[in-house]
Formats: structure tokens, sequence, C-alpha cells
């Protein structure tokens, strides 16, 4: 099957190649990344002590997929799909996690196995929104969902986990929202009223929102337009409209975050963009480092009849997103472990081969370990290594490789000791433990 055509690459005027990448699309260099491992990893621990386990799903899904999940009067799948059509296949990049994972769990029929599953996930996400700071074309999220769960008590464990996560990252000034949206009864009725509330004052709404609050009125109450907000400020609470069931859950959870001690505020204009949600939804955001105007970190909510609806066994969902990009924005300056590595300085050619089995040996022991290979002078493999970070320079000539014996530069301490090579690993391992201002005299004795 063959894609649209790709117009070939004209060479008549040559002209350089833009490589700005994409619109709304960053370039993420190597020490940034470290900053990324670091919050994935300590995501990756809290909710594996939830008990998540980790899936990975496509970036690519059938157009359909978000049509019928994500919703087709929601924004994102409205105007910020990017969609791609390949022979008769219309297919788009995810703009979200939740409904691959949702087609991952009925197509591999994982409710059969397990009456409970957790998930999570990390991983791009693609939007055509309009680029800001805090918004971007490609984004990341991590994300949990737990499915065949009704709550609300793991509800209020999930929104207490993500408050924990936060704090302990040391993400200051955090605001916890929940709402509830109630089920299709208690939203049935709730969407009969809104409209009627809302229909007297349609002249007073956006365009967009005229056009389509009879269709999606929730809409109205999360557009970000002045218009609708004014009018949504008087709309009716939806709590006040919930069945006796969906009540109980609304205070079941409440309680559990009582009994938790998640400080959390009720936000009933909180209905979230997409038009899944049932019962729970919540936010938690920050206006703490440079994040700025874009200050949700992360939003979530329960979506009960989502499985059911692409086809698979009623299972009761719940889930939540959180931005990444936003979250390290919110952090600013993190700590990043200390990375002690070791330069090889090779002084001539009958020295390098020799530094290759070095090498072998020091990573073996777990150091992370580079060899100098450029045959250049010594001068300019220092500051290969100073410029590169690295914590010491193993110094290797001609005549000390004939007695066994190296030079090691402590880099960091501006101390140089000559190590037999037998024990060079153990030296740098002492190095490395040793408190400031202790290895000078350790060295001579
Ligand atoms: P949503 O999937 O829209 O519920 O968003 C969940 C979280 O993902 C938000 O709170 C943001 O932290 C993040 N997010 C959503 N859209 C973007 C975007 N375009 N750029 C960066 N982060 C985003």
């Amino acid at each position: 099957m063959a894609g649209r055509r790709v117009p070939a690459v004209s060479h008549e005027i040559e002209q350089p190649m833009k490589l700005k990448p994409v619109k709304g699309m960053q370039d993420i260099l190597p020490e940034e990344v470290r900053r990324w491992q670091v919050v994935e990893e300590r995501f990756r621990r809290t909710v594996e002590l939830f008990g998540f386990a980790e899936v990975r799903t496509p970036l690519l899904e059938a157009t359909e997929l978000f049509q019928r999940s994500t919703g087709e009067t929601t924004e994102v799948v409205e105007k910020q799909m990017f969609t791609l059509e390949r022979g008769s296949e219309l297919l788009s990049l995810r703009p979200e996690g939740t409904p691959s994972c949702a087609r991952t769990f009925i197509h591999e029929s994982v409710y059969a196995k397990q009456p409970v599953s957790r998930w999570y996930y990390i991983g791009p996400m693609f939007r055509a929104e309009q680029p800001q700071r805090g918004r971007y074309r490609q984004f990341h999220q991590a994300g949990c969902e737990v499915y065949g769960d009704p709550g609300p008590l793991c509800d209020a464990e999930l929104i207490d986990m993500l408050y924990g996560f936060l704090s302990e990252l040391g993400i200051a000034e955090l605001k916890v929202s929940v709402n509830s949206l109630g089920g299709s009864e208690s939203r049935a009725r709730y969407r009969d009223e809104l409209i009627r509330y809302l229909k007297p004052r349609a002249a007073e709404l956006s365009p967009h929102a005229q056009e389509r609050f009879e269709q999606n009125p929730l809409r109205v109450l999360d557009s970000k337009d002045e218009r609708d907000r004014a009018a949504a400020a008087g709309a009716p609470s939806i709590i006040d409209l919930l069945t006796p069931e969906d009540s109980a859950h609304w205070q079941g959870l409440l309680g559990a975050l009582d009994a938790l001690g998640t400080p959390y505020q009720v936000d009933q204009q909180l209905v979230r963009g997409l038009d899944y949600y049932t019962r729970t939804t919540f936010e938690i955001s920050s206006t703490t480092g440079a994040i700025g105007s874009q200050n949700a970190l992360l939003g979530g909510g329960r979506y009960d009849d989502m499985i059911e609806g692409l086809g698979g066994p009623a299972t009761p969902a719940i889930g939540f997103a959180m931005g990444l990009e936003r979250l390290l924005l919110a952090l600013g300056d993190l700590a990043l472990p200390p990375r002690s590595w070791v330069a090889l300085a090779p002084l001539g050619e009958a020295q390098r081969n020799p530094a290759l089995t070095l090498a072998k040996s020091l990573r073996q022991h777990g150091f992370i370990t580079e060899v100098d290979g450029r045959g250049t002078s010594l001068k300019s493999m220092l500051r290969k290594a100073n410029a590169g970070g690295a914590r010491f320079c193993v110094v290797i000539g001609e005549a000390e490789l004939a007695r066994g014996v190296v030079q090691l530069k402590d880099l960091e301490r501006h101390e140089q000791e000559e190590v037999p090579l037998t024990t060079l690993a153990e030296r740098l391992a002492a190095r490395v433990s040793a408190p400031a201002n202790s290895t000078e005299s350790e060295a001579r004795g």
C-alpha cells in the first residue's frame, strides 16, 4: 500500500536544508535527558510501589480509535491530531495514551486473565496546538490506568499517590482539584439542566460554544474563552444532580482523601477536555518554577464506559496523564547524582591497546570509562576529560606501563598519585567514596 507520494527534493537551487525541529517539537540534549531520567526513574519507583506495571503501545493508531474514545467533539480530535493516510488506512499519532491502552486491554483480552489490572506508560504524545511555554506539539506524558476497580478507594489512592510523588520531588504550591461528573444517568440529567441554563445566555457565549453547546454543553465549563467563563460561572452544580449511587461514590472519594490526609479542593468546573470521563475527575497544578500559565501538571479521571464502548466487556476504569515537560519546568534545577567517570589517556601508540584492556576491566568493576583513542597530546586529552566532566584521568605512559603502574589524576581534587594497575579499581573506588580532603593523607600513607 502506498501513502501520499512524497515530492522529490528540488536540486535546482542549492539551498541549505532547514535543520530546525518541526514546529512545536524539541530536541532534548543528553545533559537535559539526565534530568528526564531522574524524574522518570522516580515515577517508575513510585507507581511500581502501588502495583503498576509498564505497558508499551504503538505511537500510531487508527484515527477511529480516538474518535470513538477521546471523542469527536473534543478539541483534541477535532483540531489537533496529526493524521496520515496510507492506502485505505487513516492513522493518527496518539494525542494521549488512554485510548491505546484501552484498545490493547480489549484486544489482548486482559480482562479474562485478571480481575484488576494496573498499567503505566511513559512516552511521547502529539497534538497540533499553538506552541507556547508548557504547550508543545510533541510532548511526553507519564500515566497510569486501572481496569476493573470501580473505586472510590482506588481513585483516592491514585490522587494521593500523585500528590505524594510531586511533593517528594519538591514541587511547591500544589493544588489538587477534584470533581464528579457522575455516571451516564447523572450526566444526562446535568446535560439537560446545563442546556436549559445556557440557552437563554447563548448570545453571550463564544461563537464556538454557541455552535456546540447543545451537542456538548459540558465543554462550555472548561472553555478558556472569557465569554464562556463568565456564562459558566453561575451554572448549576452537577454534584447537586448526582444519582444516589454517584453521590455515594463521590462521598466515598472525599472520605478516603480525608483519611489519607490529601489536601484537595472541590472544583465544580473541572470537566476536563475529553469526552469520556464519568464520576471522578481530578487535576493537580502548581504555580512554582518556570511553569508559567500552562500550570496543570496532570489530569485524570474515571472512564467507566469506555471499555464497553470500544467493544470490550463492561469494565470500570480510571487513569491520569502527567506532562513531563511541565513537570521539569516546575522543578527547575534538579540535583543530579554525580557521575564519576574515568578518562584513559594513553601517551603513545604502544599504550593504546593496553588502554583498551584496562578500560574493559574498569567497566567490569562498574566504572564509566572512556579511552581517548585520538592519538593526541596529553594536554588535549586532559582538556577533553575536563570538558566532559570526568572525575579521573588515568595517564598511561611507556615507562610506567613497563613497571605495571599508571598515573591517576583526580581532576576534582587536583591530586595525582602513582597506582599499580592491579589495584587501580580499588584505588578509584576508595577515592569515589572518600569524603573530600581525606584522600591526600591516604595517598601519602
Ligand atoms: P490531558 O491529556 O489533556 O488531560 O493532559 C494531561 C497533562 O498532559 C496536562 O496536565 C499537561 O501537563 C500535559 N499536556 C497536555 N497537553 C500538552 C501539550 N500540548 N504540551 C505539553 N504538555 C501537555
